[in-house]
């Protein structure tokens, strides 16, 4: 009997020694990270305090958060440029601006790199066209990554073209579109890809996206850049690029843009 009970002594102390090399190789930089702290700790230091914004009704836009950098100030396009060099020519309207068909993409003229981005964006009421022939814009995060914007209300495309799909790559969970001429928020959480000295992808880029407060991509990891008809692979970039809004020569409007720069990940 105490041989017994004596071996599973010794296999449940094996079996801890175990578990917890197990457990150490197996935590992710974060969990690593909380444990470089003792619970409760009084010590550790405390998170910034800022003023959180207010959120937007149809008629007025909200305020941006204390921390965050405003991307348009309501009356001119002086945070942007064409991403062809020179000012950016698309329209200004009251708390607004508007693709000009033809004038192209443009650019903030900040380069970004992890962020929180808050962007509004409205497509035209009465609509026109079908397909990816109506109300169509996008958010390029880094400048390649398509966020869709598109008029997705009782709209058929492709899934992987519609509204808040990560463009050609990932629908998103379920279409929360508002109807045209209707004000429409994205609140999209990303972080660029990751490359070693010799231009080797480390990590890809992961994107969150939640559309009129809707969780539509989860933590998503683009393949590469998006296009039309194509998946070309990562290619080494700096971990800070312009942010783009396209020209797909419809009227799409945008208001209350605003990002907020993240920390060095754990
Ligand atoms: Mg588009």
């Amino acid at each position: 009997m105490w041989k017994a009970i004596g071996l599973a002594g010794i296999s449940c102390a094996a079996l801890a020694v175990l578990g917890a090399l197990v457990e150490a190789q197996t935590l992710t930089p974060s969990q690593q990270y909380v444990q470089k702290w003792e619970i409760h700790d009084r010590n550790r230091p405390h998170p910034p305090v800022i003023t959180p914004g207010t959120c937007s009704t149809p008629e007025k836009a909200g305020n941006l958060p204390s921390d965050a950098i405003l991307l348009f100030n309501g009356k001119d396009l002086s945070n942007w440029e064409s991403v062809e060099g020179g000012p950016a020519k698309w329209k200004v309207g009251e708390g607004y601006f508007e693709t000009v068909p033809k004038a192209g993409a443009i650019e903030t003229k900040q380069a970004f790199g992890d962020c929180q981005l808050h962007v509004e964006w409205e497509t035209p009421n009465p609509p026109h066209g079908q397909d990816q022939d109506r109300g169509n814009s996008g958010v390029f995060l880094h400048g390649l990554y398509e966020i869709q914007v598109l008029d997705s209300y009782e709209n058929v495309t492709y899934a992987d073209g519609q509204a808040a799909a990560v463009y050609g790559q990932y629908p998103p969970l379920v279409n929360a579109s508002r109807p045209p001429g209707q004000w429409q928020t994205y609140d999209i959480v990303f972080h660029g890809p990751r490359f070693d000295a010799a231009g080797k992808l480390l990590r890809p880029a992961t994107v969150t996206v939640f559309h009129n407060g809707v969780l539509v991509q989860d933590h998503v990891n683009p393949t590469g850049p998006t296009g039309h008809h194509v998946r070309p692979p990562y290619k080494p970039t700096p971990e800070k690029l312009p942010l783009q809004l396209q020209d797909h020569n419809h009227p799409v409007r945008y208001r209350n843009l605003w990002v907020r720069e993240l920390p060095e990940e754990y």
